[in-house]
């Protein structure tokens, strides 16, 4: 299954093929354009993060990779090709929603061998200034945001997710990215928002939504919790435990994945076939698409 668009940020035609993989071999990314170079969606690779969550692997750059991932890990995708031809995914409507209906067009399938999650042990918590990322043990997989700006539509919004109720799809993927109309030029004048319009992003403006109606009254919130899933699934492993952010952003989504990594000592891995049922059945794609 296919799709085409423009990347978001550098507003580049691209072409974007998903296919499947065996079980083991986590979310490969192939740029088709450079002779099929593979990056492997893991915190290792991870690059420039700003915007966006960029990968990068020998010079060669994958950029805004997190409503895909963000898809995946919410329909318990654990191994995939995802083949591009250019630098960055296309951003569609700004949301996971297509995504979604194009990994159900190619179909999955339950993988036969046992999945192994990543069981959190002790907590981790990143600070930095007013914003906040922790990580806790629980027994499924469950996210809050929380996120505070000053704007007439926004305010103060928290959003609780708890990923083993399977209510990612319609809670989440449809919610869109947004940005604010004053920012616009600025960002341009840095290389970002090339792709952006208002067919793609929530565009806000001093009193309201240049491009109503929103998805959801609290579509920005959940927005971040889509981008959230899609960053942690640089881990490699779904999660068993309990995240929490407030005002957090790509930056310290991935900051959270390295430094969990690096200590051993916060972490195990799990098959959980003598504990609790998994959270989300693990699923690959199906063999033919
Ligand atoms: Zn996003």
């Amino acid at each position: 299954m296919e799709c085409a668009g423009v990347g978001l940020h550098s507003g580049a035609p691209v072409c974007l093929r998903i296919l499947p993989a065996s079980a083991g071999s986590g979310i490969i990314f192939r740029r088709v354009d450079l002779d099929g170079f593979e990056l492997e969606a893991t915190s290792r690779n991870v690059a420039r993060v700003s915007y966006a969550t960029s990968l990068m692997k020998k010079g060669v750059l994958i950029s805004t990779t997190e409503h895909l991932l963000s898809a995946f890990m919410g329909m318990g995708i654990d191994n995939a090709i995802v083949e591009l031809d250019n630098l960055e995914l296309p951003i569609l409507d700004g949301s996971a929603q297509p995504f979604v209906d194009l990994i159900r067009g190619a179909g999955i399938r339950k993988q036969r061998r046992p999945r192994t999650y990543l069981r959190i042990r002790r907590e981790l918590e990143v600070r930095e200034g007013n914003k906040f990322i922790g990580i806790y043990p629980a027994d499924g997989y469950s996210v809050e945001y929380s996120i505070n700006f000053p704007h007439p539509l926004i305010g103060k919004e928290i959003f609780t997710l708890d990923l083993s109720q399977g209510n990612y799809l319609t809670e989440i993927a449809p919610a869109r990215t947004f940005g604010f109309l004053h920012e616009a030029d600025a960002m341009r004048k840095q290389g970002l928002i090339r792709g952006a319009s208002t067919e793609n992003a929530v565009v806000l403006t001093a009193e309201g939504v240049l491009n109503p109606p929103l998805r959801f009254a609290d579509e920005f919130v959940r927005h971040k919790v889509l981008d959230l899933i899609g960053d942690l699934a640089l881990l490699g492993k779904q999660i068993v435990g309990n995240v929490v952010a407030d005002r957090a952003g790509h930056a310290m989504h991935t900051a959270l994945v390295s430094r969990l990594l690096r200590d051993h000592t916060l972490w195990e891995e799990t098959t959980m076939e003598d504990s609790v049922p998994p959270a989300i059945p693990s699923m690959q794609l199906a063999q033919r698409v």
